[in-house]
C-alpha cells in the first residue's frame, strides 16, 4: 500500500495556522478555507523551504519563479468561486499549488505553464496526491488552450502589460477572469466578466507583484 501524502498529519497545524491567518486577510468563504485544509502546500515547494511552507508569504520555487502568497490565491478561489460542474484555464502552474486547489473545487483544471521542468514538477506532486482531474501543457499560456475551450473560470498567475485576447475570447458566457495587469514592478489584479456578448473589466485590488508573464500577447523577454 502506497502513503498518500494526505495521510501525512506532520503539518495539520501548520495548516491551521495558515487558515488563520487567510481568514485575517478577509476570506471569509468556507469552502475555499477548507481547500487550504486538505493540500498539503509543502510539497510543493523545496524540502529546505518546508519549515516555511505554511508562511503567509511568496517563496521561491527554482528557476527565478515564485509560488505565490496563500492569501492571495485564496482571494482568486473566492472572487471566481469556481463550481463542481465548471472548467477552469490556469497559466503558470508554477508549482502546481493553485492547481492543486483548484481541482479541489472544480470539475476539470486545464493548466499551461512555460518551463517543462516546473511543469514535470507538478505533475509528479499532482499526481502523488490523485488529483485526477488535471491536464497539465507546457506552452505558451498568452493564446490559451483552444482545444478545450470555452472556460468557464481563467486564472492567471503572472503579470501582464495587457490583458491577451484570446484568453477573452476562450471564456464562457457567465465565464470570470483575473488577471494582474501593469509594469513589470506593480500590478493591479483585474477582473474580466463575460455576460452574454458584454464584457466588463474591474479592478478588484491594487498594488500586487507578480513574476511576468512571458509570450507572444505579453512580455517577451525576461529583461527589464
Ligand atoms: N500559482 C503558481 C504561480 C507560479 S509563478 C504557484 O503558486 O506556484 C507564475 C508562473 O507562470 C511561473 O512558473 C512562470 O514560468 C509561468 N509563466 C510565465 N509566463 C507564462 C506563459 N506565457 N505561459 C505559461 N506560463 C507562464
Amino acid at each position: 500500500m502506497g502513503t498518500s501524502p494526505l495521510d501525512d498529519t506532520r503539518f495539520v497545524g501548520h495548516r491551521r495556522k495558515l487558515i488563520e491567518e487567510i481568514q485575517a486577510k478577509g476570506i471569509d468563504d468556507l469552502e475555499t478555507l477548507q481547500y487550504f485544509d486538505v493540500v498539503p502546500r509543502h510539497i510543493f515547494i523545496p524540502e529546505v523551504l518546508w519549515p516555511r511552507a505554511y508562511e503567509d508569504a511568496p517563496l521561491p520555487i527554482g528557476f527565478g519563479q515564485t509560488a505565490s502568497q496563500p492569501s492571495l490565491q485564496a482571494y482568486y478561489l473566492q472572487l471566481l468561486s469556481p463550481g463542481r460542474d465548471e472548467k477552469v484555464l490556469e497559466i503558470g502552474t508554477g508549482s502546481g499549488y493553485l492547481t492543486a486547489l483548484l481541482a479541489l473545487a472544480a470539475d476539470r483544471v486545464y493548466s499551461i505553464e512555460r518551463l517543462s521542468e516546473l511543469s514535470q514538477r507538478a505533475r509528479k506532486v499532482l499526481d502523488s496526491l490523485s488529483a485526477n482531474n488535471v491536464a497539465l501543457l507546457v506552452g505558451d499560456g498568452t493564446i490559451g488552450w483552444k482545444k478545450f475551450a470555452p472556460f468557464d473560470v481563467i486564472v492567471v498567475s503572472a503579470a501582464s502589460p495587457s490583458i491577451p485576447s484570446a484568453l477573452v475570447d476562450q471564456l464562457d458566457e457567465g465565464g470570470r477572469m483575473l488577471i494582474p495587469v501593469g509594469s513589470r514592478e506593480s500590478q493591479e489584479l483585474v477582473q474580466i466578466k463575460k455576460t452574454g456578448f458584454v464584457v466588463t473589466e474591474e479592478v478588484v485590488k491594487g498594488a500586487v507583484t507578480f513574476v511576468p508573464l512571458l509570450g507572444r500577447f505579453a512580455w517577451q523577454s525576461e529583461g527589464v
